[in-house]
């Protein structure tokens, strides 16, 4: 259905994608695994300090900005590797955050109530109302929308 997006496909494809993102991004490596998880809900990534190993949540994948969701994560990881302010509000995390672009908030699916998506390429359209499926085709490749989820 989506070609663009293999790294939908496995968890080996996300962590090769993430171990990519993190060098061009931050030029550090990204050591341990990333996995795919769909109990997530409003979050569209989540750090584990425990095992160091990154969640993400399919559903936000084909988001344009999943790769920014990405990279919040990768701020996280890797600040908490060099023993530096991993949280939120610390100084640490909102600088590097700003300085590789990463997403401040993972945009909110859950205040949607209606989820559309291309019929050609994947992409997903987030909507608080319903849109006119005939009038409103895809921004990126021009297919026909269908609503996903409820
Ligand atoms: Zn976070
Ligand atoms: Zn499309």
């Amino acid at each position: 259905m989506n070609n663009d997006h293999s790294v939908k496909n496995s968890d080996d494809n996300l962590t090769a994608y993430v171990q990519q993102l993190s060098l061009e991004n931050f030029g550090w490596e990204f050591k341990h695994k990333a996995i795919w998880n769909n109990h997530l809900r409003s979050t569209g990534g989540r750090f584990f300090p425990k095992d160091n190993h990154l969640d993400f949540n399919p559903k936000m994948a084909e988001l344009p900005d999943f790769d920014k969701i990405i990279l919040h994560e990768l701020v996280h990881y890797h600040l908490y590797q060099q023993k530096r302010g991993y949280k939120h509000a610390d100084k640490d995390f909102k600088q590097l955050l700003a300085q590789v672009g990463g997403l401040r908030y993972a945009p909110n699916l859950s205040t949607s109530k209606l989820i559309y998506s291309c019929q050609q390429c994947g992409q997903i359209y987030p909507r608080q109302r319903k849109i006119n499926t005939q009038k409103y085709r895809c921004g990126r490749c021009h297919g026909k929308l269908q609503l996903k989820y409820f």
